[in-house]
């Protein structure tokens, strides 16, 4: 194995983070005065960006990259399918002396045009009329990546066609933040609030991973093309013993976990904490939290600094929801708030009897928007990764609740019955008159089940898959949230008694949205029945969620708030149903080859040595233990006919599939019949594992994945 090769000669911490980031202080530094404050301002949406300034910032920010190394600079956006792209363009331009100079203009700077033909748009744009732009977003830094042999400039873009539709993630996830700032600074307006003129959604995603050997995963053909295993018996120790978590960090994983906070914080990034997870080989590293739209961005990045320093320690993080079978999968717990310009969190339980009528307010805009819009939530958090995880006793079932903890549960009970509340200085509270009783800020109340869980300032949204990009469920929350204080605003604009307005507010929202709040084990069996009882949506399956898009509260929603227009939604539910059939059908074709060309093959080698050494034994005259070996290779021949048999069921469910024409049928064809088809063929592999000579069988075993770095 490589040794890491992190630079470690630097020592001061101060020096390395953000050194490969064209962060606030660098264009504080690079940048004429008055240019820079008139950047703040185009940041803070108080101004437009005009090409003048963007040839100074692009002069900046060239000669800046330059400077470091780079060569090249790319338009660094996220399509629809999830991942990041680019494209690169090297910063030479021939000059009429055969030699070079050196150019980025600001029209590069602000907008690039990929050929653009190949990413999915979902109809939006027909291949014919390829035109796909990029935009600069001003409010997400540049920053520099290096790979083995160079440096390139990364411009963090939105995505968007011809006609203005966006053609990617962030684009609705921009327009979200407007509509939650537009909302949030009316409610405070109304609330008597002077001094706010931003609201910005924050977010902290905590990012769940598994290392795994390199060697072992390259042997693996399910991992390489699909990141999870297909096959895998349970090895005799899996996480019972539960000595993983948060257990001491071997040696070869902290040089990764070094390295890789190294090149976290020279991209500006603030990894804060580390720590290993339930899953043996299993990992989470969590930033700072900061604005959703540079969260969702660092993320992506995040992720692909994790697989990129892993590869360099001769390691391959698996980014997939459920990897392993029968072991716990991975999550982004995704945490969520609102913050004022001016430094105050909106979720954070204040001293006074003024920030607490706010903060109720707040709190009540998320419970009434997760019972509202708990199907686009649910949706926001499925992939085909995640339907493996997502009620499997490890992580939140595929129902949208709300963890309050029983104190503030408490509280807004009594406010919704007209029942009187001790304060913390013995008086009754009073909203808007007294202070809130004092909420208990440790997090021993904390409940690992929700799927949104209040930790005493903020949402966490942990239901997010892993490998997801962080943006939808941001959109979702902060158009969501934007909604319902939209119709606060108008109570509260129109009230002559605010205290009364906001009061009713707060007491509507218990009253008729409780049945969202859960306190209890979201993992019990008894809560999916309770749920049902309380008409909560039970959402199963991603193809199950993806229809809610097309619904008229999604479509009323989003094209209400000018997050996403019906168009756009259609383009994300044809996008979310394509994505959800293709890795179905990829995962089952994988199948088919590793059991046919690997499996089926390794079974048939050991059989006849087994049969061959019985038959010579046999006739040297042994009597012992033959009839006992005869009987295992008939087990083993059992499965065999089971893994055949099933085999061929998958092949012709997978042609059945590929066959059927409609999107949504064809992703409910694979969800409903390949998937327990590959089971049955899953189930008859991995008992013939346990059944054959190890050195037999074709792959490397979960005991090496998961016990071995
Ligand atoms: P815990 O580890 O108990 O879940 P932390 O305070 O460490 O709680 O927070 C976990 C994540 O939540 C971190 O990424 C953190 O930055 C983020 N976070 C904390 N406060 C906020 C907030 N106001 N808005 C968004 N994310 C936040
Ligand atoms: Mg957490």
């Amino acid at each position: 194995m490589e040794k890491n090769s992190g630079n470690f000669a630097k020592t001061s911490l101060e020096e390395l983070y953000g050194e490969n980031c064209f962060n606030d202080a660098v264009m504080r530094l690079k940048l004429p005065r008055s240019v820079y404050k008139e950047l703040k301002e185009i940041q803070r949406g108080n101004r437009q960006l005009t090409i003048e300034i963007a040839e100074i910032v692009a002069s900046a920010i060239k000669d800046w990259a330059i400077e470091k190394g780079a060569t090249h600079y790319s338009h660094w956006f996220q399509p629809m399918t999830g991942l990041t792209a680019e494209k690169h363009d090297s910063f030479i331009t021939p000059a009429a002396d055969g030699k070079i100079v050196l150019e980025f203009s600001g029209k590069e700077l602000i907008i690039g045009e990929p050929d653009a033909s190949s990413f999915p748009s979902g109809g939006l744009r027909a291949t014919f009329e390829a035109r796909g732009y990029t935009a600069w977003d001003t409010t997400s830094p540049a920053f520099l990546m290096k790979d083995n042999s160079g440096v390139t400039l990364k411009i963090p873009t939105a995505f968007f066609s011809y006609t203005g539709e966006a053609l990617d993630k962030k684009v609705p996830l921009l327009r979200s933040m407007d509509a939650v700032n537009n909302a949030a600074l009316r409610v405070l307006k109304a609330l008597g609030n002077t001094t706010a003129k931003r609201v910005i959604p924050t977010a902290g995603p905590e990012q769940e991973y598994f290392l795994v050997e390199k060697d072992y995963f390259d042997k693996r053909m399910d991992l390489f093309l699909t990141g999870k295993t297909l096959f895998g018996a349970m090895p005799p120790k899996g996480q019972e013993m539960e000595d993983h978590y948060f257990g001491k960090i071997k040696l070869r994983v902290a040089d990764f976990m070094r390295e890789l906070n190294h090149e976290l914080w020279s991209l500006g990034i603030s990894a804060k904490t580390q720590h290993n997870e339930v899953a043996p080989n299993q990992f989470e590293v969590a930033p700072v939290f900061t604005s959703v739209n540079v969260a969702t961005d660092q993320n992506q990045l995040t992720m692909e600094v994790i697989q990129k320093v892993a590869s360099k320690h001769g390691l391959v993080a698996l980014l997939h929801e459920k990897p392993f079978a029968g072991v716990n999968g991975s999550g982004k717990h995704c945490n969520w708030s609102l913050a004022t310009d001016d430094g105050f969190n909106l979720l954070e339980p204040g001293d006074s009897p003024h920030l607490n009528m706010q903060f109720l307010i707040f709190l009540s805009a998320v419970i009434k928007a997760a019972d509202k819009y708990s199907p686009l939530l649910r949706w926001s958090a499925s992939n085909a990764g995640n339907d493996h995880r997502l009620g499997a006793g490890e992580a939140p079932p595929p129902i949208i609740s709300i963890f309050l903890g029983t104190e503030l549960a408490a509280i807004l009970e009594k406010l919704s019955q007209n029942e009187s509340i001790t304060s913390t200085n013995g008086n009754y509270l009073e909203l808007g008159v007294t202070a809130l009783p004092k909420l208990p800020k440790d997090s021993a109340d904390r409940n690992r089940t929700s799927p949104l869980a209040f930790t005493g300032n903020k949402f966490e949204f942990r239901m997010v898959p892993s490998s997801a990009s962080a943006a939808m469920p941001n959109t979702v929350l902060n158009t969501t949230v934007a909604d319902v204080l939209n119709e606060y605003a108008d109570k509260l604009e129109n009230s002559d008694n605010i205290k009364d307005t906001a009061q009713n507010i707060i007491k509507e929202v218990y009253k008729n949205h409780k049945r969202i709040i859960f306190n209890g084990n979201g993992y019990s069996g008894d809560w999916v029945k309770d749920a049902k009882k309380r008409g909560l949506p039970v959402i199963k399956s991603t193809v199950d969620a993806i229809p809610e898009l097309l619904k008229s509260p999604a479509i009323e929603l989003f094209t209400k708030l000018g997050v996403m227009s019906k168009g756009e939604l259609e383009a994300r539910y044809t996008i979310y149903l394509e994505t959800y059939s293709k890795q179905i059908n990829i995962e089952a074709g994988v199948m088919i080859d590793m059991v046919s060309r690997e499996i089926i093959p390794a079974v048939l080698k050991y059989s006849k040595e087994s049969a061959d050494a019985i038959n010579s034994l046999t006739s040297a005259g042994i009597k012992n233990g033959i009839s006992e070996q005869t009987e295992l290779l008939q087990f083993i021949m059992e499965d065999f006919e089971g893994l055949s048999k099933s085999l061929g069921m998958l092949k012709a469910e997978l042609a059945n599939a590929r066959a059927v024409p409609d999107l949504l049928k064809q992703a409910r064809f694979f969800h409903g019949k390949v998937l327990p088809a590959m089971e049955q063929v899953r189930l008859y592999a991995d008992m013939l594992e346990k059944k054959i000579a190890k050195d037999f069988w074709p792959f490397p075993t979960y005991v090496d994945l998961l016990f071995r770095i």
